[in-house]
Formats: structure tokens, sequence, C-alpha cells
């Protein structure tokens, strides 16, 4: 048996192109064009690549989109004060700061200065407490696109087995809170886990959010499961080259799983499309008017 493979490139597409049909109705009928402001400190590699895509696939919504950039060197007194200049500006209605920020920032305090109502990556701390409280706020886009694709395998997680590896605030967590609140069962594992292959292999459901290639292996999975792998790594290739590997052996894994997110091309490009759904959903809340169910 092979498993299915969610296509995560696809079904970010669909949602896209609702998503662009939410922000023409938004500019049409009450002259909204929703911005989402982009604050890039540096010239870390892959943070330049996953900012290109974000403004890139923000853009091609009819969305506008602005890129701050800062120097490497720049002071946390320095991006805080532009970023409360962003907050104050009613022309923009998210605010992004990529992360990883370097060494003499403390991102903590970064992320706390956004303003919680233009924290469209959902990581503010007052979003995080509205999260695990279950009530109505800005989710983090990377757990709401690991729900999305989960929910294409299987309409409804009521109950469902779930195993998320990983525990960070920027995944784990928010995402067992996500899945708690659709009612399914809900294990969360981490580096100090004992026996993490016996852990996984209850799952039914099975995140994994850690960052090491090839970390879960058909070991670690019941037959039949559904695996949504975030995890993103740059490993050797051939020739001396590098690829982008997931967290999880895929050749192997998809033997035995029952459907299976691949790296690239999964959770990366439906995060993305998540982030396009909290700007619009901001830009709404901002104007007083209700967002739309995409
Ligand atoms: P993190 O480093 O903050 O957290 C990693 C977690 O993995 C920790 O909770 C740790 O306890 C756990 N862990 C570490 N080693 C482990 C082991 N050997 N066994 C079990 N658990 C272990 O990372 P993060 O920010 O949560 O990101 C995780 C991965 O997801 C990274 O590869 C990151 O690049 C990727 N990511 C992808 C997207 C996307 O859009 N696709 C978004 C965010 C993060």
């Amino acid at each position: 048996m092979s498993a299915y493979v969610i296509d995560g490139k696809a079904i970010a597409a669909e949602l896209g192109g609702r998503i662009a049909g939410a922000v023409e109705r938004l500019r049409t009928e009450h002259g909204i064009t929703p911005h989402l402001a982009v604050v890039l400190v540096g010239h870390d590699p892959a943070s330049e690549t996953y900012v290109r895509n974000k403004t890139a696939k923000t853009a091609a919504a009819g969305m506008r989109t602005s890129l701050h950039r800062l120097s490497e060197t720049v002071a946390e007194s320095d991006l805080v004060a532009l970023v409360t200049q962003l907050n104050a500006d009613p022309d923009i209605h998210g605010v992004l700061v990529q992360l990883p920020l370097p060494p003499q920032i403390d991102a903590r305090n970064v992320v706390a200065a956004i303003a919680p109502a233009k924290d469209v990556d959902g990581c503010h701390p007052l979003s995080a407490g509205l999260l695990a409280t279950g009530m109505p706020g800005i989710r983090p886009c990377t757990p709401l696109a690991c729900i999305r694709l989960a929910k294409t395998v299987h309409a409804s997680l009521v109950g469902i087995e779930a195993v998320i590896i990983g525990r960070s605030n920027l995944v784990g967590k928010p995402l067992a809170h996500l899945l708690l609140a659709e009612d399914a069962t809900v294990t969360v594992a981490h580096s100090k886990t004992h026996d993490l292959a016996a852990v996984a292999r209850r799952a039914d459901l099975l995140f994994v959010a850690v960052g090491r290639a090839a970390l879960v292996t058909r070991d670690f999975v019941k037959p039949g499961a559904t695996v949504i792998d975030v995890g993103i790594s740059r490993i050797a290739a051939e020739g001396g080259r590098t690829r982008l590997a997931g967290d999880v052996a895929f050749a192997q894994v998809q033997d035995i799983a029952g459907a299976i997110t691949p790296v690239p091309g999964g959770v990366g490009p439906m995060t993305i499309a998540c982030l396009m759904l909290n700007t619009v959903r901001a830009t709404c809340t901002a104007a007083g008017l209700s967002a739309p169910e995409i």
C-alpha cells in the first residue's frame, strides 16, 4: 500500500483563490485593500525565501504588502520602534516580524510589541491566551495549516487519537489547543519523551514538528495513520547540492501510512495561505465587518 499524498500546494492554491475572491469583494464593496507589513532583519537565506514567498502570494491574492528591512546589527529598541510605528498606521492591517532574530534581540519582546489586532502570525501572548482558553482570536498560521490539511483526510477530528511530536510555542503547543478545540484526544511528545516511537504509534493522526530530518521512520507509524510533516531541514544531496527535507523519512513511511504530506509542498504553502487568511480576517475585524467564511 502506498499512502495518499496530501498535495499542500494544490490545496493552498485553491484556498488562495477563495481568499482572492474575498479580497476583491472587500475592495469593491467596502473600498478596503488588506495590507500586510513584513519586517525582515538581516539576510538569513531561509528567511529571505520565506519572506519572498509570503509577500508574492499575498500580492497575488490582491492584497498590499510592504517589506521593512533592518540590518543584522539593529538594536531591539529600534526594531520595537518600527513595530510600534506599523501598529499605529491605520493603513496596515497585519504586522509580521520574520523569525529568527539575531542574538542581540529577544524575539519575545518584539512579538509582544505587535498590536494583538494586527498579530496575523498569531504568536502574541494574548493570541496564545485566547487560544488556550477557547476564546475567539487570531490563531497561529502553521498549526491552522496542519488542521486544515488533516481535515482534507478526516472530515471530523472528534475523538481521534492525535499525537504531536514537538512542543514549541510556534507549532506544538498551539496545535495541541486547536486539536482540543476539535475534540481530538491529544498527546504532546517531545525530546524527553520515553519510547517516542511507541507513543507516536498510538496516533491515527501524527504531527511532527521537530526540525530533525528523517526522525520519524516506519516504526513510528500505525498502519493507515495520517502523517503531517511540519519539519524543514536543509540536508546534503547529490552533486554537492542541498535539498529540503521534512522530519519524516518519506519513502519508508509512505509504505505504511494512510496519508502523508510531502516536504516541500505540504505544510509550507498552506502556512502562507493561512497567513493570508488571517490578514483578511484582521482587516475585516478592524473595519467592523464580519470575517468571510473561507
Ligand atoms: P523548535 O526548535 O522551537 O521546537 C522543536 C521541538 O522538537 C521542541 O519542542 C523539542 O522538544 C522537540 N524535539 C527536539 N528534538 C527532539 C527529538 N529528538 N525527539 C522528539 N522531539 C524533539 O522548532 P519549531 O519552531 O517548532 O519548528 C519545528 C520544525 O518545523 C522546524 O524544522 C521548522 O523549520 C519547521 N517549521 C515549518 C513551518 C512551515 O511553514 N512548514 C513553520 C514553522 C516551523
